[in-house]
C-alpha cells in the first residue's frame, strides 16, 4: 500500500501504484490441478478485471489430460464461480478473460516414462509469441520440475525471456534441493528462476517490511535490548487426508517450517537491507538463517493429532487420515530457536505450526519488554506492548499499548490494540486484500524477484531442517498426540511456560 500518495483532488491515495507491462504469454504446466483452479486462475481473473493484463497476453493450459480449449475455458470458469465471489464475475468480464484461454494437452516425460502425447510441445510453441515475456508456471508434482525445465530448454523455451515459477516444495532435504538447483540452473539463469514461497506474496508480510523499515519508530527498539521474544504461529484446521502421501513422507517441519515460517522469521529478524531489492534483501535473509542454530532437542515439541471436535464435528486422528496408522511423522511442531548474531543475542524465536487445530490462525507476535520501572502502584495493572501481525484470518497488524482505563476511578492501567486491518484501510470498494498469488505473479512477469526464494536461501534452509531433524531422530521419540481441535500437544505449552511466557490464544 502506498499511503500517503496524494491525488490532484488533494485526497490520499490508499492503493499501490501498478508497474504496467507489456503483454506476455503464462503458460501453466498443470493447468487442471487443483493449485491452478483454487488460487492462479482466480488470482489472474482478477488482475485482468483491473486491467492489468495488457493487449493479447495469453494464458496457455497444459496438463496431461485429453482436453480441448473449449473445455478447459468452461472448466476454469466453474473455478472462476467457486473461488470468487459473483460480485466480481460480471458475464462480460468473465467472458473476455476465457478468451484469453487456450489449453494445449501436454504429457511431461520423466525419466522412464515417455511421454503420451509427443507432439504437445510443437502445439505450446505455436501458441507462444517470440519475443514477449513467456512466463511457464510449473504447478505440477516436484519430480517433474527438473524434467520440465529440461523439456522447456530442449524445446528452446528458456531464452532470455523465459521464467520459470517454480512450486514448494523445492525438494526434501539439502541433497535433494541442491540436486533440483543444479538441475535448473543447466536450462536456466537464477534470474529466470521464480522460487514461491506465496507466504511472502501476502500483503501483511509486506507489509511487515514497510513498518519496519518505513517508519522510525520500531527499528531502534528492534533487538533483543527492548524485545523479549517473538512468536510465530501457523495453525490450520484442515487435516493431512487431502494430500496424503505427500504430507506422511514430508511432516509439519518440512511442509511448514522449511519454508513458510523460516521466511516470516527472516524478515523479522533480518538487518535493513540497503535497498528493496531482490538480491539486497534476499542476501540479508541468508544472513539470518546461517546464524540460526540447530534446536538442541529439548527445545523441539513434535505433536501428531488424534480423534477429535472441530466446529462440532468428529474428525478422524492422523494415521486414519492418511491411511497410515501408526505412522511417526508429526502434524504439528513447536520449537524455539536462537539466532547467534549481536542482535537477537538472548531474545527467542518461539514457532509453532500444526494440523488440525482449534482455529486456522496465522500470526506473528512481537512482544517487547516491561518497561524497567513502574511508577504507578503495584494493583494499577501493566503491560508489555506488542506488535502483533495477523497473516490469517482478517490480514492486519495490531500494536497493542497500555493507556489508563477510561472514568474518573483511580489509575488503573490496560492494553488496547491500535489496529490496522487491512481490508478496512483499502476502503470499502476492496472486496478483499489481494491474493498472494495475484502479486507473485505480476512480480515474476515484471522480473522483481524479491519476493521470491534464491537457490543459496533454499539451501541453507534445508540445510538447518536437516540438522533439526537429525536433533530428534536421536531422540527416536514418537510425536505426542493432541487432540483435534486443540492448541497441540501440552509439552508445546510446557515450552513456553518453563521461560514464564505463554502462547497467544487462537483465534478464529
Ligand atoms: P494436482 O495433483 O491437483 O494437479 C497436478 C497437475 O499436474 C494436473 O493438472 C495434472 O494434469 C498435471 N500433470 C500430472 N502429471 C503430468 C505430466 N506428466 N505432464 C503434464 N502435466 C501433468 O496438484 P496441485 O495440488 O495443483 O499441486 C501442483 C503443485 O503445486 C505441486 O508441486 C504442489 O506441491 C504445489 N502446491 C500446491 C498447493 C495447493 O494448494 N494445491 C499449495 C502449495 C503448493
Amino acid at each position: 500500500m502506498r499511503a500517503g500518495t496524494v491525488r490532484p483532488d488533494g485526497k490520499a491515495d490508499m492503493v499501490a501504484r501498478v508497474t504496467p507491462v507489456d503483454p506476455f504469454d503464462l503458460v501453466i504446466f498443470g493447468g487442471t490441478g487443483d493449485l491452478a483452479r483454487r488460487r492462479i486462475l482466480p488470482g489472474l481473473y482478477r488482475r485482468f478485471r483491473d486491467g492489468h493484463l495488457p493487449g493479447d497476453t495469453r494464458i496457455v493450459g497444459a496438463a496431461r489430460s485429453r482436453l480441448d480449449s473449449a473445455a478447459w475455458r468452461a472448466e476454469t470458469a466453474r473455478a472462476l464461480e467457486a473461488a470468487l465471489p459473483a460480485p466480481l464475475l460480471d458475464a462480460e468480464t468473465r467472458a473476455a478473460f476465457l478468451q484469453r484461454l487456450s489449453y494445449v494437452p501436454l504429457d511431461v516425460a520423466s525419466p522412464g516414462r515417455p511421454s503420451d502425447t509427443p507432439d504437445g510441445w510443437a502445439a505450446l510453441r505455436a501458441r507462444l509469441h517470440p519475443g514477449r515475456v513467456q512466463a511457464f508456471h510449473l504447478s505440477v508434482a516436484p519430480d517433474l520440475f527438473g524434467p520440465l525445465a529440461a523439456e522447456l530448454h530442449r524445446h528452446g523455451l528458456a531464452g532470455d525471456k523465459a521464467r520459470i515459477v517454480v512450486e514448494k516444495p523445492f525438494g526434501h532435504d539439502l541433497a535433494s534441493a541442491r540436486t533440483l538447483n543444479r538441475t535448473l540452473a543447466r536450462h536456466f539463469s537464477e534470474d529466470q528462476i521464480y522460487r514461491i514461497d506465496h507466504y511472502l506474496g501476502k500483503e501483511t508480510v509486506q507489509n511487515l517490511m514497510a513498518v519496519r523499515f518505513g517508519n522510525m519508530l520500531f527499528e531502534p527498539l528492534w533487538k533483543n535490548q527492548y524485545i523479549d521474544h517473538v512468536q510465530i504461529t501457523v495453525a490450520e484446521t484442515v487435516g493431512a487426508g487431502g494430500r496424503a502421501a505427500y504430507y506422511d513422507r514430508a511432516g509439519a517441519m518440512r511442509d511448514m517450517v522449511q519454508n513458510h515460517l523460516m521466511q516470516l522469521l527472516c524478515l523479522i529478524a533480518m538487518e535493513p537491507p540497503s535497498r528493496y531489492e531482490p538480491d539486497a534483501v534476499r542476501d540479508e535473509k541468508l544472513k539470518v538463517i546461517r546464524a540460526l542454530r540447530p534446536p538442541a532437542p529439548g527445545d523441539i515439541v513434535r505433536g501428531q493429532y488424534r480423534a477429535g471436535e472441530l466446529g462440532g464435528i468428529a474428525v478422524p486422528g492422523y494415521g486414519e487420515d492418511v491411511g497410515a496408522p501408526g505412522s511417526p511423522t508429526e502434524s504439528f511442531v513447536a520449537l524455539k530457536l536462537h539466532i547467534a548474531n549481536w542482535r537477537w543475542n538472548g531474545t527467542p524465536f518461539y514457532l509453532r505450526t500444526g494440523k488440525r487445530m482449534g482455529a486456522r490462525h496465522s500470526e506473528i507476535v512481537v512482544r517487547f519488554k516491561e518497561p524497567p520501572h513502574s511508577i504507578f502502584e503495584e494493583d494499577t495493572g501493566k503491560g508489555a506492548n506488542e506488535l502483533r501481525i495477523r497473516l490469517q484470518p482478517n490480514e492486519g497488524i495490531d500494536l497493542s499499548v497500555t493507556i489508563k482505563a477510561p472514568g474518573p476511578g483511580a489509575m488503573r492501567l490496560i492494553n488496547v490494540p491500535l489496529d490496522m486491518t487491512f481490508a478496512e484501510a483499502l476502503g470499502a470498494g476492496a472486496e478483499t486484500v489481494p491474493d498472494a498469488y495475484e502479486r507473485l505473479i505480476m512480480d515474476v512477469i515484471r522480473g522483481n524477484q524479491t519476493l521470491f526464494m534464491r537457490g543459496d536461501e533454499v539451501e541453507a534452509a534445508w540445510s538447518w531442517t536437516d540438522s533439526a531433524r537429525a536433533a530428534w531422530a536421536k531422540g527416536r521419540q514418537s510425536p505426542a498426540p493432541y487432540d483435534a481441535g486443540s492448541t497441540g500437544p501440552d509439552a508445546a505449552s510446557i515450552l513456553m511456560h518453563r521461560d514464564g511466557r505463554r502462547w497467544r490464544e487462537l483465534s478464529p
